[in-house]
C-alpha cells in the first residue's frame, strides 16, 4: 500500500476536525431614549438586565440547536413582549384614548419575505402574528380589525386590551397629555414633537444569524405615548424599522419613528453595506450618528452581518441592548459601557 491515500485520508480528517463551525450571532434591544442613570433604581436596572439576559439566552439557544434565525428572533422578542418593562406587548404605552395599539414586523433575510401588523389591540404576541402574515397570508402588512380577524383564523391567543396595562405607562400618558395640552392652543404638531424621548421609547427587537448563514430581523412596539388618529410608527414598516437581507445585514430599529420612516433607516444601512461595500459598523454609524442625528432624529439600531459581526449604535443617552456575536463575545448594556 502506498502512503499517498493514507496521507490524503489523514489530511481530510484533520481538516474536518479543525473546520471552524459556522458562526451564529444574536442581538436584541429594549428601546433607546434618555435613560438617566441617576433616575434608575438599582432594582430596576437589575430587573432590566435580567430580562435582557433571559431574552438573549432563549434566542441564542434556538440558534445553538441549529434552528432558524427567524425562530430565534421571534423567541427573543416574545420574551420582551411578555415583560412589563418594555414598550411592546404587556407594558405597551397608551394611546391618547387610554388604550394600546401594537405594531410589529419580521423579515427573512434568505427570501426577503416579510410580515407586519399595525394597530392591533387584542393579539397577545404581535410578533407571532407578523410571522403568520408572512407565512400564511398572501400579504405583507395587515392593520387593525382585519389583522385581528386573521389572528383569530390562525388560532393565535387573543386577550382584552387591558392585558397590556401598566400603572407606570398610564402615568406617562397623563404626563404627556398635560404637556401637550399646555401647548395645544399653539400647535399640536409642535407640542408632540417637543415631548421628551421617554415618551417615545421602549420598543423591542432582535436580529440573528443562524448556522445556515441566514439572517432575520424582528421588531415589536406599542409605539409612541399619547399617539392619536391611528398613528403608525416605523416598527411595522419594512425598510424603516426592520430589514434583513442575507447579502448585507439584518437591522431592528428603535427611536422617533417618523424620522426612521422618512430616512428609511433599516434598509439604508443594509444598502450601504451591499452597494458601498462599507463595514456594518461604518454603515450603522453613518446613518444613526450622522444622518439621523444631524436632523434631530433620536434613536438607535441593532445590526448583524453574515460574518456574525454586531453593531449597535444609538444617538440617545442610552439603549437597552444585549448581544452575542459570531466569536461568542457577550454584551449586556444600557449606556455606552457594558454592564458588569
Ligand atoms: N420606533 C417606535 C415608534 O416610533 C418607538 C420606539 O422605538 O420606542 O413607534
Amino acid at each position: 500500500m502506498t502512503l499517498k491515500p493514507v496521507l490524503a485520508a489523514l489530511a481530510l480528517c484533520s481538516a474536518s476536525v479543525l473546520a471552524e463551525p459556522a458562526p451564529i450571532a444574536l442581538a436584541i434591544h429594549g428601546g433607546a431614549g434618555t435613560i438617566d442613570p441617576a433616575k434608575m433604581s438599582a432594582d430596576t436596572r437589575a430587573a432590566v438586565q435580567a430580562k435582557l439576559d433571559e431574552a438573549l439566552t432563549s434566542g441564542y439557544a434556538v440558534l445553538k440547536r441549529g434552528d432558524s434565525a427567524l425562530d430565534a428572533v421571534e423567541a427573543a422578542v416574545r420574551v420582551l413582549e411578555d415583560s412589563p418593562l418594555f414598550n411592546a406587548g404587556v407594558g405597551a404605552v397608551y394611546t391618547w384614548d387610554e388604550g394600546h395599539e401594537l405594531d410589529a414586523s419580521i423579515m427573512d433575510g434568505a427570501t426577503l419575505e416579510a410580515g407586519a401588523v399595525a394597530g392591533v389591540r387584542t393579539v397577545k404576541n404581535p410578533i407571532t402574528l407578523a410571522r403568520h402574515v408572512m407565512t400564511d397570508s398572501p400579504h405583507v402588512m395587515l392593520a387593525g380589525a382585519g389583522a385581528e380577524a386573521f389572528a383569530a383564523e390562525q388560532g393565535l391567543p387573543q386577550v382584552a386590551n387591558s392585558h397590556f396595562d401598566t400603572e407606570s405607562r398610564l402615568r406617562s400618558l397623563k404626563d404627556a397629555k398635560a404637556k401637550i395640552e399646555a401647548q395645544e392652543a399653539v400647535n399640536h404638531k409642535a407640542a408632540v414633537e417637543r415631548l421628551d424621548t421617554p415618551f417615545k421609547m421602549g420598543t423591542v427587537g432582535a436580529v440573528a444569524l443562524d448556522q445556515g448563514g441566514n439572517l432575520a430581523a424582528a421588531t415589536s412596539t406599542g409605539g409612541m405615548t399619547a399617539k392619536r388618529w391611528g398613528r403608525i410608527g416605523d416598527s411595522p414598516v419594512i425598510g424603516a424599522g426592520t430589514y434583513a437581507d442575507n447579502e448585507s445585514c439584518a437591522v431592528s430599529a428603535t427611536g422617533h419613528g417618523e424620522y426612521f420612516i422618512r430616512y428609511n433607516v433599516a434598509a439604508d444601512i443594509c444598502a450601504r453595506v451591499k452597494y458601498q461595500g462599507v463595514t456594518l459598523e461604518a454603515a450603522s454609524n453613518t446613518v444613526i450618528m450622522e444622518r439621523l442625528k444631524g436632523v434631530g432624529g433620536t434613536g438607535g439600531v441593532i445590526t448583524v452581518d453574515p460574518q456574525g459581526r454586531v453593531a449597535m449604535p444609538f444617538n440617545t443617552g442610552g439603549m437597552y441592548r444585549a448581544s452575542i456575536d459570531g466569536q461568542g463575545n457577550k454584551v449586556i448594556a444600557i449606556w455606552q459601557e457594558a454592564l458588569e
